[in-house]
């Protein structure tokens, strides 16, 4: 919004939340940290801010976050122009008046001549359907709908399902407050230390001195975060440096840092099947029970294949008397009962519920909107076999609509600030330009979005990301066309395609004239 008005525009935000702030503002379960590094999960567009915001600590916990973002808010006077408490249901296309009709649950329309698709790629909770849920006795919480008043969980059985990124953050908060926590787990999870801290004075400002080459350095590279590497394959180094190397990494915490040891550990199953292995031999270190350290081994996928899990007590939470992990791979959830959860095994008493069950990812709040293009054509049918938008930013069918981060762009497999920010900007420059030409209307063409389409999939299936039954790939959605949805050529790279399109005068977008 920021960027929009400083090129002169009006805009107008529709927000579901009482508050701003996305994904910061909804995932407040106790435990919520970020998993990218505060001096990297930061806005780079104002020097100011960079240098008159102070983050308190390595990886920042929620609160901090959303304070940073309100921050953000105030000091560039958005929140007139953002409407809270307000669900976009629709938006609809006039092709003889050239603009988008949004309808929202206040039962109000509004006309815009560009719409801006924000809705965020992991904004839609999934809760799965547990026969019986609603017989429950308990209460049950999905992490993404957290109460902001908070849960107390003493005294309490509780049962967490889910034990991605969230459900492995969740975990060690209720586990210190619970009488007992049931771990319901259907796919081990790999999880590599944050060793989080404060940020030093000093340290401080040698990083608030160094912002700008870190920066550019961000811009250039694959994540969006600047990692080195070692430069090697995995299977040019011996086993013994190997291990050495990767135990300095996993000292100095972070998942990027360690699946960027190698230039190998994405593409080659033996590359990656070392790392698995060293992350494996540490959980065996860490979990007293070894019936419970190989249940807790993950081997269903290749690191990185799925997000890679960030905690500094997940692993050693097992060796607590008051947690159980149960195996619903091997027995799996059947139903909720008044008094608890049925697996194929067995029934737990339980007075709690917390699903960490993730998120109808990337698409999800997209496909909730009734978006109708030119024809009535919806998006819904346009994407029924699986998204389709060239560089992820814009969809043939639909003009004058962007998307940001949206499926075929860095998104979720990036750092997400920097890759807003550069869709922001690419979006923000090409309606300045549609408005300094006389453009009426702006679309991708079907040609360009088929080309994008496929080169998405070629550079994915070059590497280990579509093995894993993922949210990545719809996975996780019963029903979901199977589409690997991020790309993975790198933000830099990324980066540099967009800026070539821009320069060409946008290559791939079919621009009309006329007022
Ligand atoms: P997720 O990665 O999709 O994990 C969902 C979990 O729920 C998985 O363990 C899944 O098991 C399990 N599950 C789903 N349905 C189930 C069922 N019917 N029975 C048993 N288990 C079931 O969701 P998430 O943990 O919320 O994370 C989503 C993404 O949000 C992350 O990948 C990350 O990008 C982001 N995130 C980031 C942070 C951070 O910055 N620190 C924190 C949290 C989340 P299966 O694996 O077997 O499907």
């Amino acid at each position: 919004m920021h960027a929009l008005r400083s090129a002169g525009l009006t805009v107008r935000a529709f927000e579901a939340g009482s508050g701003v702030g996305g994904t910061w503002f909804w995932n407040c379960y106790p435990g919520a940290r970020c998993d990218v590094e505060s001096t990297d999960y930061s806005y780079s567009f104002d020097p100011a801010l960079e240098q008159d915001w102070t983050w308190s600590e390595r990886y920042p916990a929620q609160p901090e976050v959303l304070r940073y973002l309100n921050h953000v808010a105030d000091r560039y006077g958005l929140r007139p122009h953002i409407q809270l408490n307000t669900r976009v249901t629709a938006t609809v296309w006039d092709d003889g008046r050239r603009e988008w009709t949004v309808l929202t649950d206040d039962g109000e329309s509004r006309t815009a001549r560009f719409c801006v698709m924000a809705a965020g790629c992991l904004s839609e909770r999934h809760v799965p359907d547990l026969p019986g849920l609603e017989t429950f006795r308990g209460d049950w919480y999905h992490t993404s709908r957290w109460p902001r008043e908070g849960v107390d969980f003493t005294g309490r059985r509780v049962g967490l399902i889910g034990t991605g990124s969230t459900g492995i953050q969740i975990a060690p908060e209720i586990a210190a407050e619970a009488e007992h926590l049931h771990v319901f787990q259907r796919t081990a999870n790999f999880a590599v230390p944050n060793r989080n801290r404060a940020f030093t004075p000093s340290e401080t400002d040698a990083i608030k001195a160094r912002y700008p080459a870190h920066r550019a350095e961000a811009r250039e590279s694959m994540l969006g975060v600047p990692v080195t590497g070692t430069g090697l394959s995995a299977l040019e180094e011996s086993p013994e440096n190997r291990r050495k190397t990767y135990a300095a990494r996993w000292e100095a915490g972070g998942g990027m840092p360690l699946l960027g040891t190698y230039t190998d550990l994405l593409v080659s199953p033996e590359a990656n099947d070392t790392v698995a292995e060293f992350i494996r031999g540490r959980i065996r270190e860490t979990v007293s029970d070894p019936s419970v350290a190989e249940l807790l081994c993950p081997r269903a996928y290749p690191v990185g294949a799925k997000r890679l899990c960030q905690s500094d007590d997940y692993f050693a939470m097992f060796n607590r008397p008051n947690v159980s992990l149960v195996d619903v791979r091997s027995t799996p959830l059947t139903a909720a009962c008044p008094d608890g959860l049925r697996t194929a095994a067995a029934d737990y008493e339980l007075d709690a519920l917390v699903f960490a069950t993730g998120f109808d990812a990337v698409t999800g709040a997209l496909s909730r909107i009734a978006v109708i293009g030119p024809g009535g054509q919806s998006l819904r049918d346009a994407w029924r076999e699986g998204p389709r938008s060239y560089l992820g930013v814009a969809i043939a069918g639909f003009p004058n609509l962007f998307l940001v981060t949206g499926p075929g762009s860095p998104s979720v497999l990036s750092n997400m600030v920097l890759s807003i920010e550069q869709h922001v900007e690419f979006i923000r420059d090409l309606i300045v330009f549609t408005g300094d030409r006389g453009v009426a209307a702006v679309e991708a063409t079907e040609r360009a979005q088929e080309d994008w389409a496929a080169h998405v999939d070629e550079i994915a299936q070059e590497t280990l990301f579509p093995r894993a039954d993922s949210w990545y790939v719809g996975a996780n959605i019963p029903g979901k066309a199977r589409v690997f949805m991020p790309y993975v050529g790198g933000v830099g790279p990324y980066r540099e395609q967009c800026d070539s399109v821009a320069a060409a005068g946008y290559d791939g977008f079919t621009l009309t004239y006329g007022g």
